[in-house]
């Protein structure tokens, strides 16, 4: 069985997945946290990104591996180097390139094949999963995303989470490549004003229909 769960930047995707995950006893996959190690993988100088064309050949050269969901570039864990600002600053620009999209899906497919899945992402439902057996579009405010953003760091004001969070999701939303969009039968669930808890439940109630 797979479930998909897609949705903008802070939408609780992670959280939620990984909870109804456990409680489902599924795989989960955070597909975005594939996304951050290519960028990791590709900031020089660990600030600036490499160019498209050299990007695109760093594929050959990284290995992921994902157990646990702990994270491994090249064998070494970077659960916490992939949460960084920069890299959040420049996953979208990563995650737009053609190539690297092709290669991370087909990873993914790879991964949830032969498993009961669930994964989060921006096209789980309209592109990795088409034929997801359930298919979940999560939101919330752009004041509450932030917020929550907000809440797990101690760096970056208020005000500047919030612009990056809306760089992001006009990034994601408007690329050429698998922008993120809710299909048409997928079930939204805006997440603002409720808990981590209510929200798995309304998941579960879903699936256990
Ligand atoms: O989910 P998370 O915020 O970690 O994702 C980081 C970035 O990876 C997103 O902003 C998006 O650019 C990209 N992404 C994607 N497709 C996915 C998952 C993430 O393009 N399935």
């Amino acid at each position: 069985m797979i479930i998909a769960i897609d949705g903008p930047a802070g939408s609780g995707k992670s959280t939620i997945a990984k909870k109804v995950a456990e409680q489902l006893e599924f795989t989960f996959l955070d597909t975005g946290a594939m996304y951050r190690m290519v960028t990791l993988y590709n900031l020089v100088d660990s600030q600036k990104l490499e160019d498209e064309q050299t990007i695109i050949q760093s594929l050959n050269k990284i290995n992921i591996k994902v157990v646990k969901n702990h994270f491994y570039l090249n064998n070494q864990l970077v659960d916490k180097e992939i949460r960084m600002d920069k890299v959040s600053r420049n996953v979208s620009y990563v995650a737009a390139i053609k190539e690297v999209r092709n290669y991370l899906v087909s990873l993914q497919r790879e991964i949830a094949k032969n498993n009961n899945c669930i994964l989060d992402g921006r096209d789980i439902a309209s592109v990795v999963f088409p034929n997801a057996d359930y298919k979940f579009y999560l939101n919330a405010s752009i004041t509450e995303r932030a917020n929550r953003r907000f809440k797990e760091q101690d760096k970056q004001s208020l005000e500047e989470i919030k612009q990056d969070i809306k760089n992001r999701d006009m990034y994601d939303m408007t690329r050429k490549e698998s922008p993120l969009i809710k299909v048409a039968d997928a079930v939204e669930i805006d997440t603002s004003n409720l808990s981590i808890n209510q929200v798995c439940k309304l998941i579960l109630a879903e699936v256990k229909k």
